[in-house]
């Protein structure tokens, strides 16, 4: 079973970028011709969302890079999902390699912030991604399967059976083997096409079948220029997200344009 979804690019923009960097980089997309059917998300630091919300002149939507687990209030440093609304974004990118390794966020804690995000009408870009170590071990179906039993269950316990399932329409799940983010080494369109179709099969066996062929699947890990479009030839890959090629304009457009 292929996904059926349309194809779609995230830029992850990490902690990068100044005001006058951002500035640059937003003009460069506002002129580059972009393939009308690919949805495209920028994911710009916090402080800088308004900035790039208020300049960006083409359909390109905004995704935060990380929300609360629930309403906001006395929770220092920290942005509610209703925050992110307010000011436009329309996606949150959760369940980063990043945000779970380095920092230590945990499958639960990452499953209550998806659900509390897509209770407020946010897509979320939903992360998983095996270690190193992980896949040399010959685990990685069962590492992404956790993370995903991880957001599934989470949906599950905070929406009604119907109201869980057709949460998963604005869910895009990115898969990012942990081995391939910044590091240059990016998956082969074989290994990423034999993760993708099982997370679909997957989704079919734990979800539905028509949530199995709708959801997006995306690939991240050192996309470039290069490399896209070998892996958007695969069946199943639906889409990248993009961290250190996003951040340049006129690469970020050539990856968007890759989709066959
Ligand atoms: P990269 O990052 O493209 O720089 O490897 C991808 C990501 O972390 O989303």
């Amino acid at each position: 079973m292929a996904g059926t979804g349309k194809f779609f690019v995230g830029g992850n923009w990490k902690c990068n970028g100044t005001k006058d960097s951002i500035k640059q980089l937003v003009s460069d997309l506002n002129s580059a011709t972009l393939e009308p059917d690919v949805d495209v998300v920028v994911g710009p630091p916090f402080v800088y969302i308004d900035q790039v919300k208020n300049s960006l002149t083409n359909r390109i939507e905004i995704a935060a890079q990380n929300s609360w687990i629930g309403k906001g209030g006395a929770f220092t440093g920290e942005i509610s999902a209703e925050q992110l609304k307010d000011i436009g974004c329309k996606w949150v990118i959760l369940g980063h390699s990043e945000r779970r390794h380095v920092i230590g966020e945990d499958d639960q804690f990452i499953g209550k912030k998806a659900a509390y995000a897509l209770g407020q009408d946010l897509g979320v870009i939903a992360c998983i991604g095996e270690l190193l170590e992980e896949r040399e071990a010959g685990k990685t179906f069962d590492v992404c399967f956790k993370q995903l039993k991880a957001y599934a269950g989470m949906l599950s316990s905070t929406f009604n059976l119907i109201d869980a399932v057709s949460s998963w329409d604005n869910i895009v799940i990115a898969y990012e083997p942990v081995w391939a983010i910044g590091t240059g080494k990016v998956a082969t369109p074989e290994q990423a096409q034999e993760v993708h179709v099982a997370v679909r099969d997957w989704l079919a066996k734990n979800v539905s079948s028509e949530v199995a062929s709708k959801t997006r699947i995306i690939y991240g890990g050192s996309v470039n220029a290069g490399n896209s479009a070998d892996l958007a030839k695969k069946d199943d890959i639906d889409g990248f997200l993009v961290g250190g090629a996003s951040l340049k304009g006129s690469e970020f457009a050539t990856i968007i344009n890759s989709v066959t």
